[in-house]
């Protein structure tokens, strides 16, 4: 079976020396593409910048932007069983890149932004045995918003982690995360560290897939 996980942050340019991201680590999306290999999986791991080391015997396609990211997803998704989009994806990206550094403002100043492809919209055409999970950082209203982006992005299933807890979500060592399925019951996994976490989340996953194929045949 190939598994794609996508993982970490993506860098939207705004010039040679600046850029905009967020505080994903990559550290989840790194153990689901661990315990996928550990379930003797063909892993595919697509990533952002991170400062983790490759995981052994895992494919590493190293992007930098969102754009980058949606090509590398669209590349490998045709012959994929299982997609993982952990990855922080950018939502907004500069309007424009400047290809020397921007002087410096002393004044204030508007910056214009356009909004990033959604590489889970976009796949539209993928292979109807390809299950796909989304990831759902949020601050408030998680069970709404989670609940929303599952049915929104097409997903299989969708994983929602508070990240405005002290402790857990991005950056973190641990995790504490919501499942949400798709015939509308959820499941909590209550903090654990990351890798625990991530084996966890790879049997329910695999189960979920399982019981859809099983129900299409
Ligand atoms: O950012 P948002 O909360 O919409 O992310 C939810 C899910 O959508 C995540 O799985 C993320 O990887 C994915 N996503 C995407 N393309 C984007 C933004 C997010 O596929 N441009």
């Amino acid at each position: 079976m190939k598994v794609i996980v996508t993982a970490g942050p993506t860098r939207e340019p705004l010039d040679p020396v600046r850029y905009l991201s967020n505080r994903s680590s990559g550290k989840m999306g790194y153990a689901i593409a661990v315990a996928a290999r550990e379930s003797k999986h063909q892993v595919v791991l697509i990533s952002g910048p991170t400062t983790l080391p490759a995981p052994d015997h895992v494919e590493m396609v190293r992007v930098t932007s969102a754009d980058e990211m949606f090509e590398a997803v669209h590349a490998h998704v045709p012959d994929c069983d299982l997609l993982v989009m952990c990855a922080a994806v950018c939502d907004y990206k500069p309007a424009q890149f400047s290809s020397s550094k921007r002087p410096k403002m002393r004044e204030r100043f508007s910056l214009e932004l356009l909004p990033t492809r959604d590489i889970l919209l976009s796949l539209t055409s993928r292979p109807s045995n390809c299950f796909v999970v989304g990831f759902a950082a949020e601050t408030q209203e998680l069970e709404a918003n989670a609940e929303r982006k599952l049915h929104e992005k097409n997903c299989d299933l969708l994983i929602a982690n508070d990240v405005g807890r002290e402790g857990v979500g991005m950056e973190a060592e641990e995790n504490e995360v919501t499942i949400f399925f798709r015939d509308g019951t959820y499941q909590k996994l209550l903090r654990a560290k990351k890798s625990e976490l991530a084996r966890d989340l790879m049997k329910i996953i695999l189960n979920a897939r399982e019981k859809r194929l099983t129900k299409k045949t």
